[in-house]
């Protein structure tokens, strides 16, 4: 094989494409010569470079200020190959090793070592969402690593911003309809030389932010990790040697692909494994641009394609189009996303790197709303739709680890990290602070094949998922205060196995001048799809502010007041503050003012449940009950439990009415069922005399159009008119 030393990057980088293309091998490396001959040694590399990783990420979140960063470790670590693959990574946010491997490619595939070069010292920065990152909010910084003169690899680190400079504060707008309005936009820039930040770009970023302070400290926090990992990487090549070092990059990540397709073997059945997921955008009548003014909802079709060799496809072809939102992805986002759940899923104890991505094929359909291939969208918030098209691939897997018999495999989704309490404001002092909430990363995880999902404690981006404290929050967001964090009953889909729980936070507005507060969630559909296997969804989310509130008198009184919307039905915040409360089952707030006393509640999500909950133990429903993760009258009502209360206030179950309420819920159950083909017939007719809300219609004609082949299923599968479409007014 050519020495690839000589050739320029955008050569090596061509020639490793081919090579793969060629062999199915990463870098046509078929044999695992270092790992076969000395194990251990091998091994011990591959060790200390992760454990580097690990501890570059668990050190320089300390220099940070910005609670993001600091309280829940929003940052990860990665290190690259001289063409851009991540060999390993860091805890934390590893969405984002593969967004950076695609920017590194990015400046390769455009030339940048001609201009403006590539050189020892050099430090790059990028949050362009067109190639290859999930929103300007993340920021890339990028050092090429260099060994007696020769670039030998890449370090990266990202973390995500308090405040991006966007049209309206926070870190995932909104309001946004184009790129113009996504904020501060660095596209794979040099940044930097002779291992410093330039002092141009310092000024031009701290004129771009809000929080110019956290901006500062968390570019110092990325660059002190990447120096870290290059220290390191330089320390493990003095003790290995250089060519052992190459040749041990090389070797990884190839392992990386090996080991995914061997656990694709292992743990999935060969075949085609189908879902779909939705997700409301409800712009009409509170949009902030004419063309934005339209109900909007995204369809994203999942096809997962397994065969015998353990290849492995993900196709979204039928996903709906872009739009005037900040919801678009691009498909290095999409990429970002494929590789967090591979690496959570299927090889979360193997090498984490691009070997995996490299096994996993994949089809985002050009000209979708998960690759539109057009810079002047705004991508500010991608996640809306992002989140929720995944929870699909969770439930597929799901489906191939039953087949198989790995019942503690399943997951049958997660709860969806949204509801991010937004905006900013200023004190009555003048001080500006922002608002960009982040607890939202411990979310509830789906129920397992074997146990129920985790309370208040997952996040599809980010493994090491944590709410952060609350105190922390308060001091960042100090007009802000909480008045309460507790579970949320309800939240957590219905189950034999139940989702997670999600939970709420009760905020009160103080000591403010003026300040803006927005949020986003799904609001009419469910985010994850159904459960699995006859579980539930978790429940839907809905905005809820008190505005004009008494709460400074009720406390001057001593009175006591609500902490919050435990139940909708019997809703203390409504009648308990004596103010003016809204309450929305929209998605979207978009953002709007807010004085001292108002108070605004935060929902966050639970998970979807496994199997029939008339199968749940009747005890367990009952710990249910104790611990506030469903109301009583849920625990009759859906699991079939009837209970029974002492003078303590302790549940009991009582056996009996227990088997009389399961045996009339069933009975319910077949009477209100219908055969499949009148059920089929039902539906039929609702689609050819286009009784759709105006959003489902736009949704399936969007589908229809950008792909013929999904159109052509669509139509065969409900008997319509080969010429059948919805026609829209406004489309
Ligand atoms: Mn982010």
């Amino acid at each position: 094989m050519a020495d690839m030393t000589e050739m320029s990057l955008k050569d090596r980088l061509e020639e490793s494409v081919k090579r793969y293309q060629q062999t199915g091998h990463y870098q046509g490396i078929t044999r695992l010569e270092l790992k076969e001959t000395e194990p251990f040694r091998y091994e011990k590399v591959y060790s200390e470079l992760r454990g580097a990783l690990v501890s570059a990420r668990e050190t320089a979140l300390h220099i940070s200020a910005s609670p993001i960063v600091r309280n829940i470790g929003e940052l990860c670590f990665a290190f690259y190959t001289p063409e851009g693959d991540s060999v390993a990574v860091s805890t934390g946010i590893i969405t984002h090793v593969h967004t950076m491997s695609e920017a590194i490619k990015f400046m390769i595939r455009q030339g940048y070592e001609t201009n403006p070069g590539i050189k020892e010292g050099d430090i790059f920065c990028n949050n362009d969402p067109d190639l290859g990152n999930v929103h300007t909010t993340d920021v890339h910084t990028i050092i090429p690593i260099f060994w007696e003169g020769q670039l030998m690899g890449w370090a990266g680190g990202v973390a995500h911003q308090v405040d991006i400079g966007a049209s309206t504060p926070g870190h995932d707008p909104v309001a946004t309809a184009n790129r113009f309005e996504d904020g501060f936009y660095v596209t794979a820039e040099k940044i930097g030389e002779n291992h410093e930040v330039r002092k141009d770009f310092k000024i031009r970023a701290q004129r771009s932010v809000r929080t110019p302070l956290y901006w500062d400290l968390d570019e110092k926090c990325r660059i002190a990790g990447i120096y870290m990992v290059r220290d390191a990487v330089h320390r493990i090549i003095r003790e290995e040697g250089f060519s052992y070092f190459q040749q041990f990059m090389l070797e990884a990540v190839e392992e990386g692909r090996q080991i995914f397709m061997a656990r694709i073997q292992e743990r999935l059945v060969p075949g085609i494994y189908q879902t779909a997921s939705f997700m409301d955008a409800p712009y009409k009548g509170k949009a902030w641009h004419p063309e934005q003014n339209h109900d909007f909802m995204m369809h994203a079709p999942m096809t997962i394609t397994i065969d015998a060799e353990g290849h492995f496809k993900l196709d979204m072809d039928g996903a709906s189009g872009p739009g005037p939102f900040p919801f678009n992805a691009s498909e290095g986002s999409m990429q970002g996303a494929l590789w967090v759940q591979i690496t959570q899923t299927l090889v979360y104890d193997g090498k984490v790197n691009d070997g995996s991505y490299l096994a996993a094929q994949h089809y985002f359909p050009p000209g979708s709303w998960c690759n539109p291939g057009n810079a002047l969208l705004a991508y500010g918030t991608p996640w809306a739709y992002l989140i929720p098209a995944f929870t699909g691939m969770f439930r597929l897997l799901s489906r191939g680890y039953f087949a198989r018999g790995y019942r503690e495999e399943i997951v049958s989704g997660y709860g969806f990290t949204g509801d991010p309490t937004q905006g900013g404001g200023t004190l009555s002092n003048g001080a500006y602070f922002p608002v960009s909430n982040f607890e939202l990363c411990a979310v509830g995880l789906g129920a397992r094949g074997t146990m129920d999902g985790l309370d208040a404690a997952y996040a599809m981006w980010n493994p090491e998922a944590d709410m952060g404290d609350a105190e922390v929050w308060e001091t960042v967001e100090s007009g802000l205060l909480y008045l309460s964090r507790r579970f949320k009953p309800d939240t957590a889909g219905y189950g034999r196995f139940r989702g997670g729980s999600g939970w709420e936070s009760l905020r009160l507005v103080h000591g403010v001048k003026d300040l803006q507060l927005y949020s986003w969630r799904e609001g009419r559909v469910f985010h994850g799809g159904a459960g699995l296997f006859g579980g539930y969804p978790g429940a839907t989310g809905y905005r809820l502010f008190v505005k004009n509130t008494k709460f400074y008198e009720m406390v001057a009184q001593h009175q006591p007041y609500p902490l919050g919307d435990p139940d909708p039905a019997a809703r203390e915040l409504d009648t308990g503050l004596g103010g003016d409360c809204f309450v929305s089952r929209d998605a979207l707030i978009l953002p709007q003012p807010f004085q001292s006393g108002d108070v605004w509640l935060s929902l966050f999500s639970g998970g979807p449940g496994y199997g029939d909950p008339l199968e749940r133990p009747a005890e367990d429903v009952v710990r249910d009950a104790e611990g506030n993760f469903y109301l009583p009258k849920t625990v009759e009502r859906v699991f079939g439990v009837a209970l029974g209360v002492d003078d303590q206030g302790q549940f009991s179950v009582q056996p009996d009415e227990t088997d009389r309420l399961r045996r009339d819920i069933l009975a319910e159950r077949e009477k209100m069922s219908v055969p499949y083909q009148e059920f089929w017939e039902r539906e039929r007719q609702k689609i050819l005399q286009k009784q759709l809300i105006e959003p489902v219609k736009r949704m399936y004609q969007e589908s229809m159009t950008l792909s013929p082949q999904w159109s052509e299923k669509f139509k065969s599968f409900w008997s319509l008119p080969k010429t059948f479409a919805f026609e829209l007014d406004n489309l």
